[in-house]
């Protein structure tokens, strides 16, 4: 092993929280290498989150001009330009791209492009993306690895060069028969988009409903949706191999409810699961342990089982979420300032963004009631809010489960811009407020922040 360079700090992986990490560390003065193999800034900015958001607000628009005569809207002519949506998404990218490169220069944390890897205890090399290796040492090391789209050993599959998500937003024609694997939440908004753009689309869930961890009546929402827009749905699935080419004409066997059946289309996109980026980086050359699902063990302060090693977001199992990782940051960062914050207990929002959104927070129904935990229940339909008529956007529900002592145990939205209401329930959650506190709010008229009044002056009395 050549020399190493020695740092105050290296983070292996710019994402969400890593290069927060490297900005925080790297302001204070620290000397921080911040390692990256591919994108800077991680999945979020450049392959996930934001451009997906950014292909379904395109496919919205697309969406909009097919109800346009319900607008009083009288157009002739309109055609969905997919190399135009690629185009506008890039641009958001790239604007992305300078912001990150800006604040790294800021901060005056280094950003060294390539692949790192343990050496030893504390050490990484990275090897280089313009060639040649460097190694790099610090006292404290940070991984922000992240995750990438699960290829399921099917025969068949990875021979298909199937679409992930990745390959999916960069499609600038449009598949004529899009079949998904996976109803999880990439799998519904792909869905979704690539209709409204045109494709025929047809989800594969290999579970009895989609969205099968939530509550049926949601289930039964999205799957009403989908039917509404001519979205196939085929559940009970089991994926049994897969034959052709994605792009060039690819064949799924599978079998449903036990009865086989081949599934024809153009394009296959992957969307079932994820699998942890902990492979082939030296885990083991450093005592950093793995769990039995491939991620890396750290405890609730999120320290890895090698003394001053740190994981965070995905690669360490945390909930796959963007402010999950942000939410890891800065549990470590104010741990490091002497703080003793941990992941135990803390809420874990979700919202999917198919239109209508849907936006979870706490408990369902279903987990309430798995887990014995008594609450009544309130739920309004979407009419209810009458800001959805002024949009003419009155699909979707708004519930809630109330316990005894009046607090919210969880809240579910489906419907218009949902997922701007979260906030404020979590604040009520989080500060043991009463549901009252929503109810007898004053609330501008008309928003669909109203419809907390609707809501919470529909929990039931307690039973005495
Ligand atoms: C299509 C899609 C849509 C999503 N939408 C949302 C959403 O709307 N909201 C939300 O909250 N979440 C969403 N997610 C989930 C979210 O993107 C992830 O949870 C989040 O990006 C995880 O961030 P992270 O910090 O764990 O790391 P990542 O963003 O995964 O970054 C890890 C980085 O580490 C780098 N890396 C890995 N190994 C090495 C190595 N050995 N050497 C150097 N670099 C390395 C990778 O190249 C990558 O840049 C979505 C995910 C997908 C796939």
């Amino acid at each position: 092993m050549s020399n190493p360079e020695i740092y105050d700090a290296i983070i292996l992986g710019t994402g969400e929280a890593g290069k927060f990490m490297a900005w925080h560390l790297g302001s204070q003065g620290q000397r921080v290498a911040a390692i990256e193999k591919s994108k800077i800034g991680g999945a979020c900015p450049n392959v996930a989150c934001l451009p997906s958001k950014n292909v379904v607000h395109s496919a919205k628009v697309a969406s909009y001009f097919q109800r346009g005569s319900e607008f009083g809207m009288v157009h002739s002519q309109w055609k969905v330009d997919m190399a135009g949506v690629r185009a506008r998404k890039q641009k958001m990218i790239d604007g992305l791209q300078e912001l990150h490169l800006n604040n790294f220069h800021k901060s005056g944390a280094e950003i060294v492009l390539g692949f790192g890897h343990f050496v030893a205890e504390r050490t990484i090399q990275v090897d280089l993306r313009d060639g040649g290796t460097r190694t790099l040492r610090a006292d404290r090391i940070f991984l922000d690895t992240g995750s990438r789209a699960t290829i399921d050993p099917l025969p068949g599959l990875s021979e298909a060069n199937p679409l992930t998500h990745v390959e999916a937003l960069e499609l600038d024609v449009l598949p004529e028969h899009l079949i998904i694997l996976g109803g999880g939440y990439v799998g519904l908004e792909f869905a979704q988009a690539m209709r409204r753009f045109g494709a025929r689309v047809t989800v594969v869930e290999r579970n009895p409903r989609l969205a099968h961890r939530g509550d049926p009546d949601v289930s039964e929402a999205i799957e009403q949706l989908f039917h509404d827009e001519d979205i196939q749905v085929v559940t009970n699935a089991v994926a049994q191999r897969v034959e052709g080419i994605s792009g060039s004409g690819v064949t799924l066997h599978l079998t449903s409810d036990g009865v086989a059946s081949e599934l024809k289309g153009s394009h296959l996109l992957v969307a079932t699961g994820r699998t942890p980026n902990t492979q082939n980086i030296g885990l083991e050359l450093a005592g950093i342990e793995l769990t039995s699902n491939g991620h890396i063990k750290v405890n609730e302060r999120l320290e890895t089982t090698a003394p001053g090693v740190w994981a965070m977001g995905d690669c360490a199992g945390s909930p796959h979420f963007t402010h999950i990782s942000f939410n890891d940051f800065h549990i470590v960062r104010d741990n490091l300032a002497g703080a003793n914050r941990t992941t135990t207990g803390r809420q874990v929002p979700s919202c999917t963004f198919i239109d209508p959104e849907l936006a979870e927070i706490g408990l369902t129904e279903t987990e309430a009631s798995k887990r014995g935990i008594p609450y009544r229940l309130a739920r309004i339909p979407m009419p209810a809010i009458l800001r959805t008529r002024t949009i003419s956007e009155t699909r979707g529900f708004l519930k809630a489960l109330v316990s005894d002592d009046d607090g919210i145990l969880g809240f579910t939205a489906f419907g218009p811009e949902v997922a701007d209401l979260l906030v404020p329930v979590q604040v009520v959650m989080a500060a043991n407020l009463p549901y009252t506190a929503l109810r007898d709010l004053v609330i501008a008229h008309p928003t669909m922040g109203e419809g907390f009044i609707s809501l919470f002056s529909a929990v039931p009395a307690k039973k005495l």
